[in-house]
């Protein structure tokens, strides 16, 4: 009825300048009235078009990234993209990100100029300008990670909208979040007690490694063969987790990568009393028959990825079917949309997704809008238990995760704000912090 009245009175004003137009061939807007008008005015017609979009909103255009590094858990790399009007965007990127402020800088030439909205285009644009300076992976992908996330923060501020709405929307309204857990070792007095603690904070996963280089019982420090007494101290560091955790809990075991195939085979098939949700990475994952050979010789699931990037790195893992779980690092493998298409390859396997995750809470709540809107999420990872103070003071929202799960905000973009004053404590001495051209 509105629009109704809204028509009758403009038709009414144009008729009044002379032009002629009734009520059912009238065009809806000034833009429409632009073009339809018996006498056009073409060059304002563009010049309206190129000033905004179908929906009056002005056109964004990107003006800078900047840079600040951050020691956490382990190295972060935080990106902004600003814009021409005020809003911008916050990235941040881990792990093979070390070294990556340089790669950001070439990237920027890129992007300054553009519009921000256009995703996946500006990602696209970057990943294939590098194909002969290995955008195939590592630092490379890394650094257009932390802008790709950047960019779908700057979008969801810029449309009023959280990311996981322009990611198709939620599936589920909270993120199931395991603990990665150093207390595994059962001559460690505090293991219980701090193993109960990670139970009362309503965890409902923990997460151990019991790969150790220091092990006494280990021969050769180069051979990746784990001798029989190592492989007995892997089993009882299980056994002891295990009998302190509630049955409800789930548990998950990490190798690294650092053994051979007859060891992962091994302790595979050693590890099967226990259920675990998953063995990860008892092979580096560069070697898919491998991964794939540990996997049919057990019914313990391997889980594996989280040193894999793009869709491509994941593409004959899931072929090959060698891994149960994949574990795809966002903050590395190429971003948020990057993961959700890498989710959508591996939901046609029926195959779960558990991210690796260990960045600030900046990044974690971004993967969190992942997580929540992809249908075949299993657990994300969270892996800051011994640095508690660093992680609640990280945002000035305080702690976002609340009884082992993260509950997606409704705020525009990724939903919290890097608390600065605290997070400048970690910063990486002598590095910029959000400067121009850092
Ligand atoms: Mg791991």
């Amino acid at each position: 009825m509105r629009q109704a009245v809204r028509k009758s009175r403009t038709a009414i004003a144009y008729a009044s300048r002379g032009f002629r137009y009734d009520l059912f061939t009238m065009p809806e807007t000034r833009r429409h009235f632009l073009r339809a008008a018996p006498l056009a005015l073409p060059a304002l017609s563009v010049a309206v078009q190129a000033q905004s979009t179908p929906y009056s909103r002005p056109r964004l255009k990107i003006t800078d990234v900047r840079t600040a590094q951050v020691r956490g858990h382990g190295y972060q790399l935080h990106v902004r993209v600003y814009t021409d009007q005020g809003i911008y965007g916050h990235g941040e990127a881990t792990d093979s990100a070390a070294g990556g402020v340089p790669l950001v800088r070439g990237f920027r030439n890129m992007l300054v100029g553009q519009d921000p909205l256009n995703i996946d285009y500006l990602w696209e644009r970057i990943r294939t300008a590098g194909i002969f300076a290995g955008a195939q992976g590592g630092q490379y992908i890394t650094a257009l990670t932390a802008i790709e996330i950047a960019l779908w923060d700057l979008a969801g501020r810029a449309m009023g909208l959280p990311v996981y709405q322009l990611l198709g929307g939620k599936m589920r309204n909270r993120v199931r979040v395991y603990c990665d857990s150093a207390n595994h070792h059962p001559d460690d007095p505090l293991a219980k007690q701090k193993l109960a603690e990670i139970e009362a904070m309503g965890f409902t996963a923990v997460k151990i490694d019991i790969d150790e280089a220091r092990d006494p019982n280990r021969f050769d420090a180069m051979n990746w063969t784990a001798s029989n007494a190592e492989v007995d101290r892997m089993v009882k560091e299980v056994d002891f987790v295990r009998g302190c955790l509630n049955k409800r809990v789930d548990l998950a075991v990490d190798m690294h990568g650092r053994y051979d195939a007859t060891t992962g085979k091994r302790v595979a098939k050693e590890l099967e009393p226990f259920n675990l949700l998953w063995l990860e990475e008892p092979v580096p994952a560069e070697n898919i028959d491998a991964m794939r050979d540990i996997r049919q010789s057990t019914k313990t699931p391997i889980c594996c990825g989280e040193n894999l990037f793009l869709r491509h790195g994941f593409r004959e893992l899931l072929e090959k079917r060698a891994a149960d779980i994949i574990m795809p690092d966002m903050q590395k493998c190429g971003g948020l949309l990057e993961t959700r298409k890498i989710a959508d390859m591996a939901h046609t396997y029926y195959v779960p997704v558990a991210p690796h995750c260990v960045v600030s809470p900046v990044g974690y709540m971004a993967s969190a809008h992942v997580c929540a809107a992809i249908p075949n999420f299993l657990v994300l990872e969270w892996h800051w238990i011994s640095r508690l103070q660093l992680w609640k003071d990280f945002v000035k929202e305080g702690e976002i995760i609340q009884k082992g799960f993260v509950t997606l905000p409704d705020r525009p973009g990724i939903g919290v704000e890097m608390n600065e004053e605290a997070v400048r404590k970690a910063q990486i001495p002598n590095t910029p912090w959000f400067e121009e051209k850092s």
